[in-house]
């Protein structure tokens, strides 16, 4: 029954999918930040890395950690 439990965990990890979206579902589509500053975020706390302090201080999501931004139009 190996199938079974491939597709259990498939199963599992959607799960967790759909909860992660909808835990960080953003009141605007303003990107998504990195993990590691919504773990920050939800300590309390602003993300330590070198690389989210540079791209906070410029109002913008670590795309280093995996965050996203919204794409500007280019001047
Ligand atoms: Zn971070
Ligand atoms: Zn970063």
């Amino acid at each position: 029954m190996k199938t079974s439990k491939r597709l259990f965990v498939i199963i599992a990890l959607l799960g967790a999918g759909f909860a992660f979206a909808a835990d960080t579902k953003p009141a605007a589509p303003a990107g998504k930040k990195a993990g590691c500053c919504v773990k920050a975020e939800g300590a309390g706390a602003a993300c330590s890395h070198g690389c989210c302090v540079e791209a906070a201080k410029v109002g913008k999501n670590c795309e280093k950690c995996k965050g996203t931004n919204v794409a500007e139009a280019k001047k």
